[in-house]
């Protein structure tokens, strides 16, 4: 633990690296004032392990553990950005990892539901919701693929692991009709890019690829089966 002085230098540094961060981000695109304040207000070295706590404001992916990963800021402020969330909504993410990209969600839902598949991170990170205080994220450990029907539908969905073929048509099925998915989509290593599914008004299923991107793998049972 730090002490003292000490510590007040590594809080004023992570004050310095946050708002550069922000800064950065404003450069990059985001304009969203609400998204902007959202990843104000969530403080990542919370989210990353202690080894990591200098480089919580880098604008990077970092290792959090079970071979998974904190997304990298300027991806999670792109998602966020394109999901266009009111505060009335219902939102469910799956992938919860580290839980950072949950608490970011958090500040602009009503309620966010996130679905982890690893015991060990699902538990980390609802001691950090605690620990600042959200109160309005409802978690649990499964397999995210096949959604929370219980929950649906839902306003949102974002997906933070990448499916490699197609959609899980649960997710879908589990989407309000005037709702918004962006999940990833395609090979880890190589082809991977962001999608935005919606409905257009006859009900048909819409699907825009955005942006290049690098996820872990969406690992569940519902992975690779068409969409209805
Ligand atoms: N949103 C996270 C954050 O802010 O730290 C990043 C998550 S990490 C890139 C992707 C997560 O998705 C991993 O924790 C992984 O275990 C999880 N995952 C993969 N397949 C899943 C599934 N079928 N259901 C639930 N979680 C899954």
């Amino acid at each position: 633990a730090q002490h003292g002085a000490a510590a007040n230098v590594v809080f004023m540094t992570l004050e310095a690296n946050r708002i550069r961060l922000i800064m950065e981000l404003r450069g990059q695109g985001i304009t969203d004032a609400k998204v902007l304040g959202a990843i104000e207000r969530v403080p990542r070295e919370v989210f990353v392990p202690d080894t990591f706590r200098d480089q919580a404001y880098e604008n990077m992916a970092l290792p959090i553990g079970s071979g998974q990963t904190i997304s990298q800021p300027a991806v999670v402020a792109f998602m966020t950005q394109e999901l266009k969330i009111g505060e009335r909504m219902k939102v469910l993410e799956v992938g919860t990892g580290s839980g950072y990209q949950a608490a970011v969600l958090a500040k602009l839902c009503r309620r966010l539901y996130s679905i982890e598949r690893h015991r060990e991170l699902l538990v980390e990170a609802e001691r950090k919701f605690r620990e600042l205080r959200i109160n309005n994220i409802t978690a649990k450990v499964g397999d995210g693929t096949k959604g929370w029907p219980e929950q649906a539908p839902f306003d949102r969905i974002i997906v933070t692991a990448a499916a490699t073929r197609e959609i899980p048509h649960a997710l879908l099925d589990q989407l309000a009709p005037d709702g918004l998915m962006i999940a990833p989509m395609g090979d880890t290593a190589r082809d991977q890019h962001l999608y935005r599914f919606s409905f257009d008004a006859e009900g048909n299923l819409e699907q825009e690829k955005m942006w290049p991107v690098r996820f872990v793998p969406l690992i569940g049972e519902e992975e690779g089966k068409a969409s209805g």
